[in-house]
């Protein structure tokens, strides 16, 4: 029996969880021993708990097999001091999640590269950052500032997964960073390169963030593993979600030293579209799908996961956002994506 810990988190987060909550009870009928524990991260745990992050969800992080979430964030918590995005953090870094793997996959358009993201480190967490006021040139003025910092370890660590994972791949891997500007990534790039040397049948390659952007979506057959650091991930699978069709379509596992696993779409929690039934809940699916083959060894069941979605999708079914991507498009309701797909997962072969 393997102990799940779900966070639906805020705006769209619990519609979308629903749908994997579905498929889950399809895996136990199928004979997966799940057992499902609920608790709450970011807006909805600072409106039960005072607190982003309360230290009850932190024990529970401890004893359970594996995580997913759904997202967090949303208007209402605007002005608290403790905002529902630390919820996030907090769970990244206490922890200890430093990779987050991101496929950018789309067998309709033979898309298949990975963004591998620092997610524990860097501008998000260094210190010191704050907002004060700072008197400049006799004027009472906003001053703001944020810290990247990285140390080699956390470098080394990150680089040599990247090269091992290259090589059930393509063996193809490139950094991506700036360090024409940025020390960090001049550190960043001295360890990549070095580390290269050890894994001579991988070809490797560096591009500067600023073109990444643009060789990423005109060129994206050229990459395999994309390795970048936290805030340079963060933003470059956003964009890389265009090539898919909409940011609802990719997910995401981080695993921490322990090789406890989280897993979540990529996407945030969408406030304008929250309540409505109308979210694309595919990222969560396909981390569900990641999920099955890596916590649970179910390879088989995690392929039949992955085909009935895609299997839905080339039907044409899908919610809104994906209009323009689907050939003979349908628009379902995400509770009706969801049905569609646990009715092809049902399925006997
Ligand atoms: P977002 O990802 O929530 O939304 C960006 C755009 O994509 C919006 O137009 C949204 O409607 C659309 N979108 C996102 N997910 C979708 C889905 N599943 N189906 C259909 N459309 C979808 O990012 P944002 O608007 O910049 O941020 C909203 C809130 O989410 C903020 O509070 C932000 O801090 C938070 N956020 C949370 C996470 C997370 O929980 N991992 C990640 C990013 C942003």
């Amino acid at each position: 029996m393997k102990k799940i810990l779900i966070l639906p988190g805020d705006g769209i987060g619990p519609e979308i969880i629903k749908q994997v909550i579905k498929i889950i009870n399809t895996c136990i009928l199928f004979g997966i021993k799940i057992k499902l524990i609920y608790n709450y991260i970011g807006g909805i745990s600072i409106d039960i708990f005072n607190k982003s992050f309360s230290n009850n969800l932190f024990n529970l992080c401890k004893n359970v097999n594996s995580i997913f979430l759904g997202c967090v964030g949303g208007y209402k918590w605007d002005k608290n001091i403790d905002k529902p995005e630390n919820g996030l953090l907090n769970i990244r870094k206490k922890l200890n999640f430093f990779i987050n793997i991101r496929p950018i996959k789309c067998p309709f358009k033979n898309i298949d590269f990975i963004i591998i993201r620092e997610l524990s480190s860097g501008i998000y967490y260094g210190k010191p950052k704050g907002i004060s006021k700072q008197i400049v040139n006799n004027i009472p003025t906003w001053y703001s500032y944020d810290t990247e910092i990285y140390n080699e370890q956390e470098i080394i660590k990150l680089i040599r997964i990247s090269f091992n994972l290259s090589l059930n791949r393509k063996k193809k891997i490139c950094l991506i960073d700036k360090s024409n500007v940025l020390n960090t990534s001049k550190l960043w790039k001295k360890i990549f390169f070095y580390i290269n040397n050890f894994y001579k049948n991988v070809k490797s390659n560096h591009l500067y963030i600023d073109n990444s952007t643009i060789e990423l979506i005109k060129n994206y057959n050229n990459f395999d593993v994309v390795l970048t650091n936290n805030i340079f991930g963060d933003i470059l699978s956003d964009e890389c979600s265009l090539l898919t069709g909409s940011l609802g379509m990719l997910p995401s596992i981080s695993i921490n030293s322990n090789l406890l696993s989280l897993f979540e779409p990529c996407h945030g929690s969408a406030p304008k579209i929250a309540g409505k039934n109308i979210a694309n809940p595919v990222g969560s699916l396909l981390s569900l799908v990641m999920m099955l083959e890596y916590v649970f060894n179910e390879k088989k069941i995690s392929n039949k996961l992955y085909f009935s979605i895609y299997k839905v999708l080339s039907l044409g079914f899908g919610t809104f956002d994906m209009k323009n991507i689907l050939n003979n498009f349908k628009l379902v309701s995400t509770n009706e994506f969801g049905d569609l797909v646990n009715h092809f997962f049902l399925l006997n072969d």
